[in-house]
């Protein structure tokens, strides 16, 4: 499995930072974010380290988006206040890409007046 020593994600996977683990399998990470948009909001990553969508291929896209309904649901199973879902993916500092391990936000949202725009 490809990772870098110097890579914070890949550290969360090695649990060399610890993080709040929401699901793991064999393909993938998810987490809670550092810097909640809103609570609930959790980062899915690929355990492979890829910088952006420019370097996956359809095999592994695949296999990491598949892991997304069922992680979602768990996340809005928890509070009944989640009304919807706000799923992201930034790729290239030009498009807000700030940690360059590829990961999904998933960004639980609870009414049409939260503050995340
Ligand atoms: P980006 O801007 O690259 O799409 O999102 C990177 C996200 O990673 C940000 O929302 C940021 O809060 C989160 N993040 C950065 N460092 C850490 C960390 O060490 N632990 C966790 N859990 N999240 C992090
Ligand atoms: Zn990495």
């Amino acid at each position: 499995m490809t990772s870098t020593t110097d890579c914070i994600f890949c550290k969360i996977i090695r649990n060399e930072i610890p993080s709040t683990v929401v699901y793991e399998d064999d393909v993938v990470k998810a987490f809670l974010d550092i810097s909640q948009a809103t609570p609930g909001h959790t980062l899915v990553i690929p355990k492979q380290h890829v910088a952006d969508i420019f370097e996956y291929d359809a095999d592994l896209a695949a296999a990491v988006f598949s892991r997304i309904p069922k992680i979602a649901k768990a996340i809005k199973a928890i509070d009944p206040a989640i009304k919807g879902m706000n799923i992201l993916n930034n790729n290239g500092e030009v498009a807000y890409q700030s940690v360059f391990h590829s990961h999904i936000h998933l960004i639980p949202r609870y009414s049409d007046t939260d503050d995340f725009k």
